[in-house]
This record gives structure tokens, sequence and C-alpha cells, in this order.
């Protein structure tokens, strides 16, 4: 038996033709090392956002139910456009839909929970060597329903998926090359994490970093699935989020809306040095807090006053950037 990959491509990975290829070279590259291929794709682009709006411009009470109609269709034209570009490159490629993959969920329309998968579907495609192409976001309920699975749902599909199948691993392929400590786009001397633990991932989501849903790390925590989070566009090695424990090591800094920071660490309690310096920055910058928190895998601040990024940059400079 081959081990089974499955890869996931963002919203941004497929917004148009020229990037479906670039999405269909990286499949073949994992399909030519000898693995059975599961496929999970986004909708293109804004579309999820668009349709919604649009169904918004119709009526102001649209039903669940009918939302998750309408927007289940956005991730299918993905499935369908790539596995007709890869028929036509030469690949046997099926795109299937949640359903049609076997994904049942509860009656929670636009907040489904995945409830079981029933694999035969896919099994049988792999057998014969196809690519399964398969729509996130989306499944099916007792009444054969379509559901779906919260906005950035496409992320749980593929982990469940990987969880069902057994798959060695799951690629979450982005526009991004990895996870940083914090947001790239807005602070300087940001780092790429090599590696991060399902737990600190877990609080980097639950503290507001929006990089993967967050219901798929508790799955791939669940059932041991690494998941590796890569760019669709380089072959930069990305961030494995898997159970590695690396003690005392900061890992990211989140600064909420409000006037809350963040800094995640396995064991950041036990790190002197880091929380040292982190109350120097704050006495030096003369920033008032409400509350400090210090619990074994995270230190939350929450000051008087809303703080400048510049403070995020300071404790990416004086915490991370040395430890
Ligand atoms: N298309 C959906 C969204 O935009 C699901 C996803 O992309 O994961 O939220
Ligand atoms: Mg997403």
């Amino acid at each position: 038996m081959m081990d089974t990959m499955v890869l996931k491509f963002g919203g941004s990975s497929v917004a148009d033709n020229e990037k479906l290829k670039l999405v269909a070279d990286k499949i073949i590259k994992i399909k030519n090392k000898k693995y059975n291929i599961v496929v999970v794709v986004s909708a293109q682009g804004k579309t999820t956002d668009k349709l919604i709006s649009e169904a918004k411009e119709l009526s102001n009470e649209v039903k669940d139910r009918e939302m998750d109609a309408l927007l289940s269709i956005g991730e299918q034209i993905t499935t369908a456009k790539l596995s007709i570009l890869l028929n036509e490159m030469g690949y046997k490629a099926i795109s299937l839909t949640g359903w049609q993959a076997g994904i049942y969920t509860d009656n929670t329309n636009q907040n489904a929970t995945i409830k079981h998968i029933n694999l035969s579907r896919i099994n049988k495609e792999l057998e014969e060597g196809k690519i399964v192409i398969i729509a996130g976001f989306q499944g099916i309920n007792e009444n054969m329903d379509v559901t779906t699975l919260g906005r950035g749902g496409s992320d749980t599909t593929a982990v469940a998926l990987s969880a069902a199948l057994n798959a060695k691993k799951c690629y979450i392929f982005s526009d991004v090359d990895g996870i940083y400590t914090t947001d790239p786009n807005k602070y300087n001397n940001v780092k790429k994490l090599p590696e991060l633990s399902y737990e600190e991932m877990h609080e980097m989501s639950s503290e507001g970093a929006k990089v993967l849903h967050n219901r798929c790390i508790e799955i791939g925590e669940k059932f041991k699935i690494p998941i590796i989070a890569e760019s669709t566009f380089n072959d930069n090695s990305g961030t494995v989020i898997s159970d590695i424990i690396e003690e005392n090591t900061i890992k990211s800094i989140v600064k909420s809306e409000t006037s809350r920071i963040s800094i995640i660490g396995n064991g950041i309690i036990r790190n002197v040095k880091a929380i040292k310096n982190l109350i120097n920055i704050i006495e030096r910058e003369k920033l008032e807090m409400l509350e400090l928190l210090i619990l074994e895998n995270k230190i939350v601040i929450t000051f008087k006053a809303v703080v400048d990024n510049r403070i995020v940059d300071r404790i990416q400079e004086e915490l991370i950037n040395v430890s």
C-alpha cells in the first residue's frame, strides 16, 4: 500500500487559471514521489465573500440552509476546474463534492461539525490511481442537506480526511511559506517558525492569529497528523505543526484589536530571561498594565490603553530574536 498525502490549497492559491497550473505542478511533483494523493481545495479567491454579499442583497434573512447550498458551490467550481486541468495534463483525476466524498456532519448549517467520513468512494478512486480532488468546507447531514463548516473550514476538511485516511502528512498550501512569530504584513523582524506544537498553534489561534481554522488543530492533535504549512508558489521549507515540545522557546506574539498582547511558547513560565526582558520593556516604555497573566504556555498582558505596534517590534527583538 502506498502512503497517502493530503494537500490543501487555499483560495488565493487557486484564484485563477494561471495559479491552478502552479497548483497542478505542485500536485504532480508530489504524486511522482509515489504517494496516493487527496487534494482539498477552497473556493477561488474572494468567491465566498462575493456569494455572501450577493445573497444578502437578495434578502435580509437568508436561511442558513440556503446560504450553505450557495456557498458550497464555490469549492465545487475549484474541484471541477482542477480536475479538468490535471486530466488535460495527462493525469487521472476526479472531482468530488463533500457528500460524494462521504463527509457526514451534524445539522448545524453554517457551522457544522464533521461526524464521520465514509471512505469507500475515495478509496475506490485512489485504487484506480486517480488524484482525488475534494471540495473543502462542506459535508452532508442526515437529511441529505449540504452543510458548511464555518469560514476557513477547508483546513478542517483536510485534516479530518488525513485522520480518516491515516495519511502520512497534511500539507496546507497558501500564499505564505509558513507560520511566522507575528503577522509579517504588519511587523518588522518577524521570524518563520520551523516547527510548532499543536498546543502553541492552538494558543496562537485562540489569541487571535488568523492562520489556520482552529478545529483543524484539535483534529490534528487528536489523531497525531503532522500539519505542514507551506507556500504554493515556492519550494521554501515551511512550518511543521506536530507533537514536538521544545521547552522555553518563545514562538509568537499576538496583538489583539484591543489593548492585549499575548506571547506564546511552551514552558514560557520558566523562561526567566524572557520575563525579565518583557518587564524591562514595559517599564522603559512606561506602559500601564491592567492585568498580567503568566501561564505555562503564554503570557497575556492587558494594558490600560491600546499599545503601539512598535511595542510588538520591541518584544520581537528582545524576546524572540534572542531566545
Ligand atoms: N471558502 C470558505 C471561506 O472562504 C472556506 C475556506 O476557504 O476554507 O471561508
Ligand atoms: Mg483559510
